[in-house]
């Protein structure tokens, strides 16, 4: 044994400066959050030595007695942290990812040449909801998802597959009325619910289970774990007592190969602190803090799609005031704020995004309250005024130099230069 710093002192110290910049900045990407030290000593343990291709108590390598232990105590307490019922849910913990987690539910949902609908990518959706489906949208003038249209176009369109579920999406979904078009259509009902996953467990949204026959998420997200993916069946289906066999070969063999045994452990870690009582104090002040983070904005005279947040994630959109989110992003990163550019809805093109998405989870891991989520309001406030300023003098010429001068010294880093 020798540390890392000995072995490798160039990861070591990409390391250090990435964990400079976590410890240092302020994270409000949506999709991020900030994992506790007992989930990542799990994820960094001896556990990544070991193959286990197949399930518990039916492996096809030796030596995975305790691996078995591990992943029975990890789906147990995935349906607990859901207050499922295992008589009526089961569980499959082994995706590596969202992204492979969905395309394994697809793999055990539908056919080659079999039609899906899922949210529109510009409206919200995620890539994984079928690039090929036929989307639905959002009402432009609200932000809302469009329930009657949706209907209407499922009745010609006959999806076999309907995804609910986004990436960006700032409100609770009807799960009921996306039944009742599933019923009629005879299609099945899946929801990916990635982002609020951790603000499901604690009932603070609406539950997809009561309604959907399959429902996949990350655990990095709200959930607060490593990253990995979980994929949740119903197992008393009349019309598909197979479901379970038909997830479970979808992950393996079909999707992917031996378990990550170490991100099993990982998850399982983070699924007891979501299944603890703090947990709910916890989903409650992320919500709270988005609402604060809204209202903060709005306050200002800024826009944002559907106008406030049920959950976690805030969409503002900045055509209004004439700036792109590239341009915004740009300059929060050279602040120590993380955003991501995003559509918002009518946007053009997706390639030239009109909005940014803020999330409240990694600020509320660091014990941020409304007040403190008020104050990174006002500094985003200012990051819009530095953007339109430099903007309204020179021209993007100016913001271009300015974001080059301003990252170049420190690091060399040249990759901020396209604004
Ligand atoms: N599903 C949704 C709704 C997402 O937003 C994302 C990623 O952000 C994914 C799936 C993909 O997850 P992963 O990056 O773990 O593959």
């Amino acid at each position: 044994y020798a540390p890392l710093a000995e072995i490798d002192p160039e990861i070591k110290n990409i390391i250090d400066k990435e964990t400079w910049r976590q410890y240092t900045g302020l994270e409000l990407i949506a999709s991020e959050n900030l994992t506790s030290a007992s989930t990542m000593e799990a994820n960094g343990s001896i556990l990544t030595n070991k193959y286990s291709e197949g399930l518990p108590n039916a492996r096809y390598y030796g030596g995975n007695e305790y691996i078995d232990e591990l992943e029975q105590l990890c789906r147990k307490r995935a349906l607990e942290a859901f207050n499922l019922d295992p008589a009526k849910w089961g569980v499959n913990v082994q995706p590596y990812s969202g992204s492979t987690a969905n395309f394994a539910a697809l793999t055990a949902l539908i056919q080659p040449q079999d039609r899906l609908m899922g949210l529109g990518l510009p409206d919200g959706g995620h890539l994984t909801h079928g690039y090929y489906s036929f989307p639905y949208s959002i009402v432009s003038e609200t932000g809302l998802i469009d329930y009657k249209k949706l209907d209407e176009t499922a009745k010609v369109y006959k999806p076999r597959l309907i995804i609910c579920g986004a990436s960006a999406y700032p409100r609770d979904w009807e799960y009921d009325t996306l039944r009742k078009t599933a019923d009629r259509e005879g299609a099945w009902l899946m929801c990916d619910m990635a982002h609020t996953s951790g603000l499901i467990a604690a009932q603070e949204l609406n539950s997809p289970f009561d309604y959907c026959d399959v429902v996949t998420t990350t655990t990095h997200k709200t959930l607060r774990g490593p990253r990995a993916g979980l994929i949740f069946f119903r197992k008393d289906l009349e019309n598909a007592k197979d479901l379970e066999k038909r997830v479970n070969d979808a992950v393996f063999p079909a999707c992917q190969g031996g378990p990550h045994n170490n991100t099993i452990a990982a998850v399982a870690t983070a699924l007891k602190q979501v299944a603890s009582p703090e947990w709910k104090q916890y989903a409650k002040q992320v919500i709270a803090n988005a609402r604060a983070l809204a209202a903060a904005l709005v306050a200002h005279g800024y826009k944002l799609q559907t106008s406030g947040t049920d959950n976690h994630l805030v969409l503002w959109d900045l055509r209004p005031i004439g700036l792109t989110g590239s341009k915004v992003e740009k300059v929060c990163d050279l602040m120590g704020i993380t955003i991501n550019k995003n559509a918002v809805s009518g946007d053009a093109s997706a390639q030239v995004p009109g909005g940014i998405r803020l999330g409240t989870s990694a600020l509320t891991s660091r014990d941020m309250n409304e007040a403190d989520v008020k104050q990174v309001a006002e500094f985003l406030h200012r990051a819009v005024q530095i953007s339109l300023t430099l903007q309204k003098e020179a021209g993007s010429k100016l913001l271009k130099d300015f974001v080059r001068v301003a990252t170049t010294p420190a690091e060399g880093n040249v990759g901020y230069q396209q604004v």
